[in-house]
């Protein structure tokens, strides 16, 4: 059950209510067509994270690009996305305990479902359900590359798991992810570079001791928005598993390229429609999108494209601007569009997507794994 959505087609985005999530169509199909062309040119296959967007629509978007399919982080996430039209999907994730291993299970048998491992006990639940239901599970092994998250390390350890996996009835072993999540959001080129260049060495040894066991790796997967093009150019990758790339948060922003300016590849397109509903003073105004509306875990919220109005404070429903009155004047009723500080947290409080192009709502979006956390 959806709540109304906050607005319609063909409506100017000044009438549509808030808080409401808005895309910026040119910005965001810039973004999608951009890394795209890009992955074609590196010769690899992109799979982007749903956990960015959530929505059918949006990965439908991505596979009519050339994705191979998209990641999804948790079981009932792939069961939104599958249930709304999307056919292959990995869960980018470890799964563990009976409820979720059978649903996973199950949904194998209706799309192209693989999984990540990092124990021996997720293969033996994995593979006790697929031969209860008499199916085969695609599994890949989470290496852990220097994120320091989940994964198994590289070499001996995971060549024991692609064993246990190949001997394990029911199971497929298809390969490895090594995604570097602590990489993403280095702030320096040269650091992120060194950390991805780590990375990729972990991958490719582990790769071919576990090739010279018999156990070739069909596909290699991993990278994100902030190390994507190192992993694309190393020869070892075959997948990029790139989520935030397309609406790029007001954090991603602070990532700097090779020249040490800001990151400029990708444009922001997710923002935050607010309303200043109170103004206590010519300095001070009160928005209508606090911590409900946006996750705050990254910083405050950047104001798009106005100078001298700054979000410094915030409350469940309430946003405090700081107006500096030399450059702006902030009256009741206006209207802002707020950068988020981090995207996927942000659009898991929304049900709604509004996709609006030359100031016109052209699309309202569902978010159809909103939630799906379990
Ligand atoms: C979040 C995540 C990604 C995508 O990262 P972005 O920084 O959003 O591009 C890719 N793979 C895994 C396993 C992730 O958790």
């Amino acid at each position: 059950m959806h709540v109304p959505a906050p607005a319609e087609v063909g409506i100017s985005l000044d009438e549509v209510d808030t808080p409401a999530l808005i895309v910026d169509l040119d910005a965001f199909e810039k973004n999608l067509d951009h890394m795209a062309l890009l992955a074609k040119k590196a010769g690899v296959l992109l799979r982007p994270h749903a956990k960015a967007h959530k929505s059918a629509a949006i990965a439908q978007q991505q596979i009519e690009r050339g994705a191979v399919g998209v990641c999804a982080q948790k079981v009932s996430e792939a069961e939104a996305l599958v249930n709304a039209g999307i056919q292959n999907v990995l869960i980018s994730n470890e799964i563990v305990g009976a409820k979720k291993v059978d649903r996973l299970v199950d949904l194998s048998r209706r799309a192209t479902i693989s999984v990540c491992v990092d124990h021996i006990e997720q293969v033996r639940q994995l593979s006790f359900a697929a031969q209860r239901e008499g199916t085969e599970v695609s599994v890949l092994i989470e290496v852990n590359v220097g994120g320091d998250r989940c994964g198994v390390l590289p070499g001996q350890p995971a060549l024991a798991l692609a064993q246990a996996i190949d001997d394990a009835p029911g199971l497929r072993f298809s390969g490895l992810q090594a995604y570097h999540n602590n990489a993403q959001h280095t702030r320096l080129y040269v650091e992120r570079g060194d950390a991805t260049a780590s990375a990729i060495e972990k991958a490719s040894a582990t790769a071919t001791l576990l090739g010279q066991h018999g156990l070739p790796c069909e596909v290699i997967t991993g990278a994100g928005t902030g190390t994507f093009t190192f992993e694309a150019n190393s020869g070892i990758y075959d997948e990029l598993q790139v989520g935030s790339y397309i609406f790029m948060d007001a954090d991603y922003a602070q990532n700097l390229d090779r020249s040490g300016e800001p990151v400029s590849e990708f444009q922001h397109s997710l923002f935050v429609y607010t309303t200043v509903m109170s103004v206590p003073s010519s300095t001070k105004a009160v928005v209508d999108a606090g911590i409900k509306s946006m996750s705050f875990e990254c910083g405050f919220p950047r104001v798009h494209q106005a100078s001298g109005i700054e979000y410094v404070g915030r409350a469940d429903e309430h946003g405090v601007l700081e107006i500096d009155q030399q450059v702006a004047t902030v009256n009741l009723g206006d209207k802002l569009l707020l950068i988020p500080g981090h995207c996927d947290p942000t659009v898991n409080l929304h049900e709604w997507f509004v996709g609006v192009r030359d100031n016109k709502v052209e699309a309202v979006w569902p978010i159809d794994a909103r939630g799906m956390i379990f």
